[in-house]
Formats: C-alpha cells, structure tokens, sequence
C-alpha cells in the first residue's frame, strides 16, 4: 500500500465504533489517530484504539491455508471444504452443518456467509458469538417494539439531563462514550446513576451507586415504575396512543427490590426530576438467564414515562463488538433469516425469491449453545468457526473442547495460526485481519462506518467473503455469488432491505442499492433510520409498542456469586490486544477480586493464589483483595486462556445456563466456591 495522506477507517474492537485516521508509515507500520470527522468519537480513542499500531506485525499470524499439519495450497483447500460440506450434505443432510461467526467480521463476510448457510446449503445453523453478547437486547427490541432496533443515538449523549448505566463498566468497556458523558456531566450537569452489583471504576464516578443484588435489576426496575407512577411521572398520552399494556400490569410492579430504602428514594427523585433520561445497558444485563426480561423491564420504564423518541430520552443497549449490529441486521443469528426478516412463510418466500434459491433452510437453526451441544452430541457432522475462539470464549467451554474434539469436520477461518480452536481444526484458512480488510461495520448507533485497507495481504490471506464465496462456487452455486467487491455484496444487501420495508421493518439502505464502487470507496459514516427511528411508529402490527409484564427471578445462589467481565486495555481472548506492549502493562495476569472480609474468612492472601470452582470446573487465578466488592460475591475477567496464561480460564468456570428467550448464555451470577491454592 502506498504511504501518503491518513486513511480514514474504523476502529478494530467495540461496538463504539469509533473512527480512526491511519498513516501508513511501512509496510507493517501505522500510525493511529482519532477521526475528528467521525461522529462516533469525533478525534477521541482510548487505550486500545490508540495502540493499535502494536498489532499488526506478523508474528503468530496464519499465512496458507493448511490441511492438518501440512501447507496446501488455496485451490486445494477449498477443494477439500467443498468436498467435506458435500459429502456431509449427502450423508446427513443440510442441517447437519453449522456456521459458529463472529462479531468481528465485516458486513459483507457476514452477509455472504449468511446467503450460503441459509439460502444455499439449507441449514438454519449459522449463529455467532454475538449471541454471548446483545441476543438478550435484541429479543427486548423485538418484544417491545416489533422489530430489533436501538431507538437512540450518540446525540442523545449530549443532550440528557440524567444517564443511568446498568451493568456497564462504561469507563474501561465502551471508554469513548465514558469520556462523552463525562463532558456531558461538566458542560450540563447531568447525573450518572450507575446500577452494578459491583463499585467498579465507572461506578466509582457515579452520583449515586445503585449495587444491586446479581439479576435483581428486573426487581427493581418495576419498582422504579411502580414508584414513579405513585408520584405522577406517568405519560399517559404516550401510554394511550402509541402503547399497548397488558391488564394488570401496573398493579404486579411493587416488590422487594433490595435496595437501600434511603438510596432508592434518592434515585426516584432524580427520576421525577429529569425526564430527559437515557438509560444504557449493557453486558451485566444482557448476560444473565433473565437478561431479556431485564432488557423489557428497562424499556417498560421508558415508554411508561414517555422517555423514549425525544432528544435525550430512551433505552439504549450498547453492544460490546465492531459489527454486532452489522452481523444481527444481515441475518447473522439462527433465530433471524435475513436483514430482520423471520421465518413466516411470506418472508421466506419473499427471500428465497430475492436470492433465487430452492434451498432455503426451512426454519430457525440453533443457537451458539445449542450449537455446540449438537456438535457433542454428534448430530452436527461439519463446523465452520470464522474469527472467533470458541474453545475458550464460551461457558462450559471443557464442553465445548470435547465437542470440538469429536467433530469429524472443523474449519477454522481466522487471523491466528494456533489458537484454542484452531488446534482442533482439519482445514485452516488464513483470513484478512484489520488493517488489511475492506469493507462496512455498524457500531451501537446504527451508525454504518467503512474499514479499510491499510497494507497489503500478509502471505496468502485472504477476505472472509472472498473464502466463502469460493467455497460456494466449488458447491455449484458461483453464480449467486459472483462478487468481485465488498462494495458489490453491500449493493445487493442494500437491496434486499427493500424486503425488510415490506415487512413493515425500519430497516432501509436501498438507497445504497444502485450505488457505484466508486460511491461505496468514498462512504461517509451514516446513520441508518436517523437519530430517533422509531419516532415515527413501531413495528408491530398496529404501530403500537408492547409493555411486556416481567418479574423479577429467584436470585440466590448456593456459596459465593461469580461475576465476569473484561479489563480495561484487553479484548476478547487477547489474540489482537495481546501484540501490544503497551496494552499488557494496565493488568498482566488474571485476578480474581474478593472483599476483604471474604478474603479473611477464607484466608486467601491478597497476592496470593486462589482456585475458584463451580459445578462446569475449575480454575486458578492471583487474588486482588478489593472493596469494590460485595461480600459474598468474587469478579474475574474473561480474557485469558491456555496460549496466552494458562491459568485464569473463566469459561471453564461458567455453566451453560442461558436465558429461555434469547438463548445468550448467562456470565454472571455463576454459583462457585473459592479456596486457597
Ligand atoms: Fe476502539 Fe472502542 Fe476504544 Fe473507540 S472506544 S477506540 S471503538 S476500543
């Protein structure tokens, strides 16, 4: 790639999204600045954009594709993919195939993907490890207003006159909207209300620290609206026209919320007294057997109160990867078939008519824990994992290995030669890592950003699209995927979200549909839908938004309450963040925080070792005595793994319990037991 003026692209790690101006200085070298023309982050980055540069040297990157142990070449690679898929499909049929993706794919890797497994191969089985991360705000979404989509935007940041964080240590996780709302509490003097079960740094910040109990946040949510409502702080035009209520609804709000009687007051004044009130919630809500249920409670208090398509006003999940939102509208999770359309028979129809296929799958696949619970179990016969690590990333994840292990067909897409999962593979597949890949992601916003390419294709590399779109060929099916640019499969994603309007979804690019390459080369972030989409009716069948009546679950576990979560210069399991020297500095190994009076009843030393243990497994972490914790509840973090520390494996620790609606597996609230080791 040739030196010359910055290139603007997007950050590689969070759903903030924020834009980046690159500098190639040499031919692994970059230099990162922030964009000061993205709206995202206007010129803004935190530690982990800012470092990017650290990541790009080639060092443990796969560069050919590879058969076992042995180099082959690309041709015969993908030969071996094809002819793997074929003879699975003949044996078993199409649902004996999976697809396990990944948030970090671009929009035209997911899109293509999505095509081949559900409207070329037949099998509804392609979900991603987004599931881990929003599945529970995307059922919310779908629940309350018909459809899944966020009804706020980063300008609501500037303009609340009260945020309430719940389960998000947005200071170190989504750091560029922290330091926004940071400005915001300077120039406005709004008030941050954070509602956490731990005092973490963000929580630390706040005006008022709500420390709930684990999963009580349903509790008291209702009971925010039972109060609130008592005092007069309902909408009752909003309510009437433009809501559906269940009977009796108002009436099962009250309860025991667990709250400081005094802290709760104070939290229900600041209510009544700023209605322009944002509410953003994240993984501490979503990750939780009752993580959708959390998500209506949220949304139930904003459309009660009518804080919901104003400026400054609504509830607003913020998504933990680059393309969450990019993966989820193509299609890209097995309870969706494609740009928000379900599995209705108009709406295959109607799909299978825009892609010209006879294979549609016939209806809705199995979700990331299902998935792999089919793989145990030998029912699924071929696993494609694209840029993701499951063998550490998910709970139970010794499952998951044993799973992995007895699959006779794995193929692993991805930038790393030897991750946790790549060590099971059969075929290896070098991808395009950032920097080096093309193409679209949407961050929180809905806000549609291009990625790149900075330098040239390490070795053989190539573009996730660019693999399955040679693979479908080898199938038969190369002329529905003729593409010869991202630009090119963004032009017929666009048009199939005509679709999507059909259906009565918001979702709308059609006016990328007749767009040029060269349009496409120059994009300009845009916002899909405007600030507010939903300002204009909701998506279900009579426009009016659902309140769904949710009550709060049986919290308590047996021994201590394991939470989990990430670091602040880390990401995922440290394949990327991990490059970087000045990354690993903040937090070198992995710790396991307890409250000191734990720490004393069960003689662990501060600095010493602990193991942790659940009914899933075990395993061995630093201990950090912290008064940031509750007594009776201990935090680790999630990122680390047998290549990058050996100890400190949390997804072993971690059951596959997920919530009945979403199927995202719960991360917190984890019954486990600590002891000396
Ligand atoms: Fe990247 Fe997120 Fe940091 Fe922005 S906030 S620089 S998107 S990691």
């Amino acid at each position: 790639m040739a030196k010359g003026a910055p290139i603007n692209t997007t950050c590689a790690y969070c759903g903030v999204g924020c834009g980046i101006a690159a500098q190639v200085k040499g031919a692994r070298e970059v230099t990162i600045k922030g964009d000061k023309t993205h709206p995202a982050n206007h010129g803004r980055l935190c530690s982990k954009g800012t470092y990017l540069g650290e990541t790009l040297e080639l060092e443990g990157r796969l560069l050919h594709p590879m058969l076992g142990e042995r180099r082959a070449s690309w041709d015969e690679a993908l030969d071996d993919v094809a002819e793997r898929l074929q003879s699975v499909i003949a044996e078993h049929g199409p649902e004996s195939v999976a697809f396990y993706v990944s948030g970090q794919l671009l929009t035209e890797d997911y899109y293509v993907a999505n095509k081949l497994a559900k409207g070329f191969i037949g099998t509804g089985t392609i979900d991603t490890n987004s599931r881990l991360c929003m599945a529970s705000a995307v059922a919310a979404h779908n629940r309350a207003f018909g459809e899944d989509v966020v009804p706020c935007s980063y300008e609501d940041l500037d303009c609340a006159d009260l945020v309430v964080l719940v389960g998000s240590n947005t200071a170190w996780c989504h750091p560029v909207i922290w330091q926004r709302i940071e400005k915001l509490r300077e120039r406005r003097g709004t008030k941050l209300v954070v509602i956490d079960p731990r005092r973490t740094e963000t929580a630390a910040l706040a005006d008022l620290h709500i420390p709930v109990a684990p999963d009580g946040d349903i509790a008291l949510f209702n009971a925010l609206l039972d109060a609130v409502a008592k005092r007069g702080g309902l909408d009752a035009k909003f309510l009437r026209d433009q809501c559906e209520v269940p009977e009796g609804f108002f009436a099962g709000l009250s309860g025991e919320h667990g709250v400081n009687p005094q802290i709760f007051a104070k939290l229900v004044d600041l209510l009544m007294e700023r209605p322009r009130m944002l509410t953003l919630f994240s993984q501490g809500a979503n990750q939780s057997a009752c993580g959708t249920d959390k998500g209506n409670a949220i949304i139930n208090f904003h459309l009660a109160t009518g804080r919901i398509n104003r400026l400054g006003a609504g509830p607003f999940s913020i998504t933990g990867q680059p393309n969450a939102m990019g993966g989820r509208e193509v299609g890209g999770l097995a309870n969706t078939l494609a740009c928000h359309l379900g599995f209705s028979e108009d709406e295959r129809a109607d799909v299978a008519g825009f892609w010209k296929t006879d294979r549609l799958c016939s209806g809705q696949g199995l979700k990331a824990v299902d998935l792999f619970r089919a793989v145990h179990e030998g029912r699924i016969k071929f696993l494609w994992v694209m840029a993701t690590n499951p063998a550490v990333s998910m709970p139970d994840a010794g499952f998951v290995r044993e799973a992995l292990a007895r699959c006779p067909n794995i193929v692993v897409s991805d930038v790393i030669a030897d991750t946790d999962t790549a060590k099971f593979a059969h075929v290896r597949l070098p991808a395009l890592g950032w920097a080096e890949k093309d193409g679209t992601v949407t961050n929180s916003e809905r806000r549609v950003s291009r990625q790149r390419a900075l330098l040239a294709a390490p070795g053989e590399a190539r573009a996730d699209w660019r693999i399955v779109c040679d693979v479908a060929a080898r199938l038969g099916h190369g002329r529905h995927f003729d593409f010869t640019s991202p630009a090119a499969i963004f032009r017929e994603y666009a048009a199939m979200t005509a679709l999507a309007g059909r259906h009565g979804k918001k979702l709308d690019l059609t006016q990328w549909a007749d767009c040029s390459d060269r349009d496409y080369e120059r994009m300009l972030p845009f916002q899909w839908g405007g600030t507010h989409p939903l300002r204009h009716g909701f998506a279900t069948s009579d426009g009016k938004a659902r309140l769904i009546a949710v009550t709060a679950p049986k919290t308590q576990v047996d021994g201590m309450v394991l939470n989990t979560g990430r670091y602040r210069d880390q990401w995922h399991t440290m394949t990327r963040t991990g490059l970087s020297p000045s990354l690993s500095v903040h937090r070198r190994e992995p710790l396991v925080e307890v409250h000191p009076a734990d720490a004393e009843r069960l003689a662990l030393e501060d600095g010493g070792l602990a193991c942790v243990s659940s009914a899933a497994g075990e395993s061995i972490y630093r201990v950090a005595v912290s008064d940031g914790q509750v007594t009776g509840q201990i935090f680790v973090p999630m990122h680390f793994t047998d290549a990058n520390s050996g100890g400190g494996r949390t997804g072993l620790l971690v059951e596959a319990k997920t919530d009945p609606v979403s199927g995202q597996p719960a991360f917190k609230n984890v019954a486990a037991d600590i002891a000396p080791w």
